[in-house]
């Protein structure tokens, strides 16, 4: 007799899947998600865009249009292609998978996204992480030190960083930019519709970079559509490790009807932008709550005790992120997603019975 235990990878074993909370009847600010649903004539209309997709067919291996749109919509030099994933997190892995020599070696800030460790252990590669600042900025010399030594395959930026917030400092970029001139920096900028700067425009003036983005901070996580961009010489590689269809068509009709659209989602980040702001100011007047600067659509908060904090908020029906246990420098931190005004109004009057 065979079981699972006897075939499955020791690591995988060990593991436990990715946990996402029953969010059912909460207010939920714990991922990130844009709090907004379509306008209800844009959504009928959708409705009708996707009634006339070709469910019967596969999806076009490569949607020239759908790219097209999206490099125009993003701003992408001409000289930069675009790959299409099933989320940006597919893009992680499969950027893992074609990097996976043996011994290969991704490097990466931390406390970041658990996505760009979390994809290199399932493909065998090493992860290095290179602690951040007290204050949740880059130590560049320690990235520039920790580079020299492990010569990575991989270097990820997150611009901003998850869960920090952090827009790192563009002069640090260039010079880690500059110090991996043996590496792939992919610069992911899943929270460009808050942070309003980019890399983009100039991907195409270095070598070693790739920017990746994704619909899902935007307003759109259910259709599951990150992208790639940078030179072809880089895609053409990686496009290689892609599962053939890996984007549907309902998600390909979906993004390029809504980019058609873009100003609805453009308003949506832009009004979440200025609730931001009151937000961050709000929070920071509690006693005790030190807020940390974030070009997200989500604020790092340090408060006296996270677990007391997360447990009074579930019992006032807001579900957050208690982070502070993912690294020492978030110790009695959370994440707090911003949301509408009225879900604001409720996350602050739940932190102030914690926090008075
Ligand atoms: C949310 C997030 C992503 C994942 O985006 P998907 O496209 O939904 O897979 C990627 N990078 C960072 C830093 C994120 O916070």
């Amino acid at each position: 007799m065979t079981t699972p235990q006897d075939i499955i990878r020791r690591d995988v074993l060990a593991m436990t899947s990715y946990p996402v909370p029953d969010a059912t009847g909460f207010i939920k600010l714990d991922a990130m998600e844009n709090p907004f649903s379509l306008p209800p004539v844009l959504a009928a209309h959708l409705g009708e865009h996707l009634a006339g997709v070709a469910l019967n067919r596969y999806p076009a291996p490569r949607p020239e249009a759908l790219i097209e749109k999206i490099k125009r919509a993003m701003g992408a030099p001409a000289a930069c292609d675009v790959l299409l994933g099933n989320g940006s997190d597919e893009i992680i892995s499969m950027i893992s998978m074609a990097c996976a020599k043996p011994g290969a070696k991704v490097l990466a800030p931390v406390p970041g996204f658990v996505m760009y460790q979390m994809s290199a252990k399932l493909a065998h590669l090493e992860f290095v992480g290179v602690p951040l600042k007290p204050d949740m900025t880059l130590d560049a010399d320690a990235m520039i030190a920790a580079i020299a030594e492990h010569q990575p395959a991989i270097v990820y930026l997150a611009y901003p960083n998850n869960p920090t917030g952090t827009l790192y400092d563009d002069a640090d970029m260039e010079r880690i930019i500059a110090a991996a001139n043996k590496s792939l920096v992919v610069i992911d900028e899943a929270y460009q519709p808050f942070a309003q700067q980019s890399w983009l425009p100039r991907a195409d003036q270095f070598d070693n970079v790739v920017v990746m983005r994704t619909v899902s901070k935007l307003g759109l996580a259910g259709i599951r559509l990150g992208y790639l961009a940078g030179r072809s010489t880089w895609l053409n590689e990686i496009d290689k490790v892609r599962p053939p269809y890996n984007v549907n068509v309902l998600t390909q009709a979906a993004a390029s009807f809504l980019l058609d659209h873009i100003d609805v989602l453009d308003s949506q980040a832009a009004e979440l932008r200025a609730q931001r702001t009151k937000l961050a100011e709000a929070v920071a007047a509690l006693p005790g709550a030190e807020v940390f600067p974030s070009a997200g659509n989500f604020l790092l908060v340090r408060v006296p005790d996270a677990s007391i904090l997360f447990e009074t908020l579930l019992t006032a029906r807001v579900l957050i992120k208690n982070v502070s246990k993912m690294h020492p420098l978030l110790a009695n931190c959370v994440r707090l997603t911003v949301g509408s005004a009225e879900e604001n109004a409720q996350l602050l009057a739940a932190l102030k019975l914690v926090l008075h």
